[in-house]
């Protein structure tokens, strides 16, 4: 056996599009199998198996999906809709896991999108997909059009509760994964995060109560609630339940996207489903474990390192998408920070000054960082500046920006500090971006 998952116990069972994606080859893997039952079990039912289940939300922050739906109203108010809306923006650099639930098994995420707004009394359900994710939206709009066709969605199905699903296409903006950005931007206004409260399950989408869900987490739906809470909650250490989509890249010699039972251990991830590290495991310098949001974490720290929330966050670091990004020794990680700080400062959407000014303020000296040309006091007033972006933004975004510089800085800070030196010195000196060693 590779891994520890064994194959009967995989739910994405077409993650690599090997089989037929369409009606059929869904049904074939048990997709649409014994939908109806599970409506008919009704909204309290559904929404105590996914508790017990264990499920924590695949988007990154990790909360309990079936707390998150219990939060929405127990009954329609006034005739207010309730909406659930599915986030497949996926754009979080090194994240790669719902495009491919998208393409190869869309039936999955249709399916569960009914069975979750059935447990939020919602009627209407919205996919809002990614910009760039053009075949991925052709595909997802394919199948939806199958589950129309054969009554298994819409107005009067066959499972006895009505239900349309829209997808929607984003514009390419990554701040729209933020969820009440995405929800502005559904709108059709400008897609900048809203302050909370309110949130969502209260005055969501429209001012209506609507909860925003990851693709993965709502495409597990259906096979959790067919094969029981128990069954999935039996993968993984306590409160790190289930499978979980690991999507890994960098220098491994088989980057890949695998579903795996959480808190497999990362050699363990590595060596079974990635041809392990290339150059061999003594050449690994240091993993960003979940997103390029989350501090990075040294060589030494990830041997034994059980892939799950609760480990990951004792590191002070994060599982966020499971996006694993392996850097070996041949990597300039002040360099690779220096390039995100770039990314979340394009990403800002301005609203809030520590963030606007922060990011930019950020790159520009990981910028002379990575070149050697900042002054050795900077590092201190760079990591200063961080903690007065992290935590003081409407949205999480200022906080993705200054975590990957704090993690160089705990664990590499010796990198950075011998560049500086050696540039003062006049050992390294810079020609454009290339820093060139004198002769
Ligand atoms: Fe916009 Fe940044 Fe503020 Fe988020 S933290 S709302 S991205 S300015």
């Amino acid at each position: 056996m590779v891994g520890i998952l064994e194959d009967k116990d995989r739910i994405f069972t077409n993650l690599y599009g090997l089989q037929d994606w369409g009606l059929e080859g869904a049904k074939a893997r048990g997709c649409w199998n014994g939908t109806k039952d599970i409506l008919d079990a009704g909204r309290d039912w559904i929404i105590e198996n996914m508790k017990n289940s264990g499920l924590r939300g695949r988007g990154g922050a990790g909360f309990s999906t079936g707390l998150k739906w219990s939060f929405m109203p127990k009954e329609v108010k006034d005739g207010r809709p309730h909406y659930l809306v599915v986030n497949a923006d996926e754009s979080e650099p090194g994240t790669c896991k719902d495009r491919e639930i998208m393409r190869h098994d869309p039936h999955l995420l249709i399916e569960g999108c009914l069975i979750a707004s059935r447990a939020m009394l919602a009627h209407a359900c919205y996919i809002y997909i990614r910009g760039e994710y053009v075949f991925e939206r052709e595909r997802l709009e394919a199948a939806i059009k199958q589950a129309y066709d054969a009554k298994l969605v819409g107005k009067d199905n066959v499972h006895g509760w009505d239900f349309e699903i829209y997808v929607h296409h984003g514009a390419g903006a990554y701040i729209c994964g933020e969820e009440t950005a995405l929800l502005e931007s559904l709108e059709g206004k400008k897609g900048q995060p809203r302050l909370k409260p309110p949130f969502p399950a209260g005055a969501g989408l429209y001012g209506m109560p609507t909860t925003v869900n990851n693709v993965e987490s709502i495409a597990v739906a259906g096979t959790i609630l067919r094969r029981g809470a128990s069954w999935f909650a039996g993968f993984g250490r306590p409160n790190n339940a289930g499978t979980k989509l690991f999507c890994v890249s960098g220098h491994v010699n088989l980057p890949c996207n695998v579903e795996e039972a959480m808190s497999i251990p990362f050699r363990q991830l590595m060596e079974d489903h990635c041809g392990g590290i290339r150059g061999g495991w003594g050449n690994l310098k240091a993993v960003i474990p979940g997103g390029s949001s989350v501090p990075m974490i040294p060589a030494e720290q990830c041997e034994d390192l059980p892939m799950d929330f609760d480990a990951l966050r004792n590191l002070r670091s994060g599982l966020g998408t499971a996006a694993v990004i392996v850097m070996d020794k041949s990597t300039d990680l002040v360099r690779a920070i220096a390039r995100l700080s770039y990314f979340y400062k394009h990403e800002s959407c301005g609203q809030c000054t520590p963030c606007r000014e922060g990011t930019g303020w950020m790159w520009r000296v990981m910028e002379r960082m990575a070149t050697g040309e900042a002054d050795p006091k900077e590092i201190d007033t760079l990591l200063d500046v961080t903690t007065q972006v992290e935590g003081h933004t409407i949205c999480a975004l200022g906080d993705a920006a200054a975590w990957p510089i704090q993690g160089l800085f705990r664990h590499f800070r010796h990198e950075v500090e011998e560049r500086i030196a050696s540039y003062r010195s006049g050992r390294l000196h810079v020609q454009g971006a290339k820093l060139i060693a004198a002769e």
